[in-house]
């Protein structure tokens, strides 16, 4: 994976690919493994890093959605608990088992949540993680121990899936990469470009680390760029009606020792009626999320404090001990590109829009992904390039995902260790370290991290600033804000070297990082 490279190969490119793939989130990355695993010729082009946006900030869950359930969606739930179950097949060593349990405080929960999660389980079938029990308080409070016990009757445990997303997204490039094709981070396409029938036939694009533009050719041009998606769209027909309307979903990340277990808790129904989970992760424990409405689409959403109130407040009626301001490790915000129906009855409400993805084909042939889930990418690129395949007449090839292993494939990972997220590359990683003493050396001493997972990020995973590595390939700006901070000048220099850049840039690149991560903190 050497972005210089591939950005050669596609500055002198004078060949069609099949498919130019806009955006590198779970989205455009799936529709990429996807029909380069067909045997299609594509071209993947992200504007920042992979997930940068909104593929990084999820709440880790790869599930059916309990709280679809609760709203009568069974055919959303059944298509994502299945895809639930690809996902944990085909990458064991990122999707975790997971037990959470739902503490009940009145005398109906128990059987509530017990008949309704047995219908999750059955909806399931044989992609099922494990069967939903009811429990007694003293169950609960074994698995749980910090969960709030006054009033508590007992509960209900059910099983989902826990992952990290971020990584899931670098293992996908390397996937779609071994598979032939070529993904890059940071070009942007600024335009797109049609033939005389006026259909889609190209874009141009920008080099926004390098700098210079150049124009690809292609039969198939997908548009996966999130909340971003209009920007394209009005590219392609500027009288568009905006499709997306965006949603913002806070985390907090806070000690682990405030479940006190491994068990994660769901709340159903929170004082504004919607769910908080408190999911372990990492040593750590997620906390969230909101849904409020925003008017702004950047690749930065920032927090807003009654946000980051709200979840202290709820998670506080739930825990024994209530975390304070001063205990939270990182805040993160994320943009929901939340598929908004053309006549939506309150559009003040976007945690009643559909959670399911939208795909549309122009008149021009541009063909635009947005909605769904992280837990339903498979299938949502299976029907984007289907649509494709019949709107382009291309020679039909069928889907091979279903039973695909994804990049770093390893079953039983000893989840334990600090590298289980890598996988397979887990031994590459150690042998790295073996062969040059240096890069065993922490990169702080609170974390496991090491220098070895720094140069392994840039040989081996794009790479290219301090923000790509520290946020979404080690992922410590997610587990401690203020710790990334402090190591940033440490790995800005790593990267100098590794990538022959001077003072000026790595002073550049701590600043930039430094200004990132302060938005992180509470
Ligand atoms: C708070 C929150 C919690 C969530 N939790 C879960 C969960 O637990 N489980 C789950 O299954 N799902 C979850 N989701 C949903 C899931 O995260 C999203 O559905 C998914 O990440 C969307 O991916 P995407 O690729 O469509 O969008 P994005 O990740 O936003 O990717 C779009 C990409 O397009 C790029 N782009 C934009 N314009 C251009 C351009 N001109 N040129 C090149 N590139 C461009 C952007 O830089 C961006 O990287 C959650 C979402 C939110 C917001």
């Amino acid at each position: 994976m050497n972005r210089e490279s591939y950005i050669a190969q596609l500055k002198s490119s004078k060949e069609e690919w099949d498919f130019i793939v806009v955006g590198g989130g779970a989205t455009g990355l799936g529709i990429a493994v996807d029909a380069a695993t067909r045997g299609y010729k594509t071209v993947l082009l992200e504007q920042s890093d992979f997930a940068k946006a909104t593929s990084s900030r999820s709440t880790k869950l790869v599930h059916g959605g309990v709280r679809y359930l609760q709203k009568g969606d069974v055919a959303l739930v059944r298509e994502a608990l299945r895809e639930r179950g690809y996902l944990r097949k085909n990458a064991p060593h990122l999707v975790k088992n997971q037990r959470f349990i739902i503490g009940n405080y009145l005398w109906w929960e128990k059987p509530f949540y017990t008949i309704g999660l047995t219908v999750y389980d059955l909806l399931a079938g044989k992609m099922g993680l494990g069967h939903s029990i009811p429990m007694s308080k003293k169950e609960v409070i074994k698995h749980v121990p910090e969960i709030e016990q006054k009033n508590l009757k007992g509960g209900v445990a059910y099983k989902d899936g826990q992952f990290d997303d971020a990584r899931l997204a670098v293992n996908l490039v390397q996937t779609a990469t071994e598979h032939g094709a070529n993904v890059v981070n940071y070009v942007k396409v600024t335009e797109l470009l049609k033939d005389a029938n006026g259909k889609v036939s190209g874009v141009v694009a920008q080099d926004e680390l390098n700098g210079g533009t150049f124009k690809l050719k292609g039969k198939c041009i997908i548009n996966a760029t999130g909340i971003f998606v209009d920007d394209i769209i009005k590219m392609d027909a500027p009288e568009e009606k905006p499709l997306v309307r965006p949603s913002q979903g806070v985390h907090l990340v806070v000690d682990k020792s405030f479940l006190g277990g491994d068990d994660a808790i769901m709340v159903p129904k929170t004082s504004d009626g919607r769910v908080m989970f408190g999911v372990p992760w990492h040593n750590r424990v997620i906390l969230g999320t909101t849904d409020t409405p925003v008017k702004d689409f950047v690749l930065e959403p920032k927090a807003l404090q009654e946000e980051v109130d709200f979840i202290l407040e709820t998670a506080g009626r739930y825990l024994t001990r209530k975390p304070q301001r001063k205990d939270v490790l990182c805040v993160f915000a994320g943009l929901r590109p939340l598929a908004a129906p053309q006549k939506h009855a309150d559009e003040t409400k976007t945690k009643e829009i559909s959670r399911s993805h939208k795909l549309i084909a122009s008149d021009s042939d541009l063909i635009t992904i947005t909605g769904g889930k992280w837990t339903t990418y498979r299938i949502m690129a299976e029907e984007t390039i289907d649509l494709a395949i019949k709107r382009k007449s291309l020679p039909l090839k069928p889907c091979k995902t279903k039973n695909l292993k994804i990049h770093g494939y390893r079953e039983n990972p000893d989840y334990n260790h600090w590298l289980y997220v890598y996988g397979s590359d887990q031994d590459e990683i150690l042998r790295l370290q073996k062969e040059n003493p240096d890069y065993a050396h922490k990169l702080i001493d609170d974390y496991d991290f090491t220098v070895g997972e720094v140069v392994w990020a840039i040989r081996n995973e794009m790479a290219r600033t301090v923000d790509d590595v520290l946020a979404r390939r080690v992922r410590v700006l997610y587990l401690d804000a203020k710790a990334s901070i402090e190591i940033a000048p440490k790995v800005a220099k790593i990267m100098a070297q590794e990538l022959r850049k001077d003072e000026s840039w790595e002073k550049e690149q701590v600043k930039t990082y430094t200004d990132i991560a302060q938005c992180y903190l509470a």
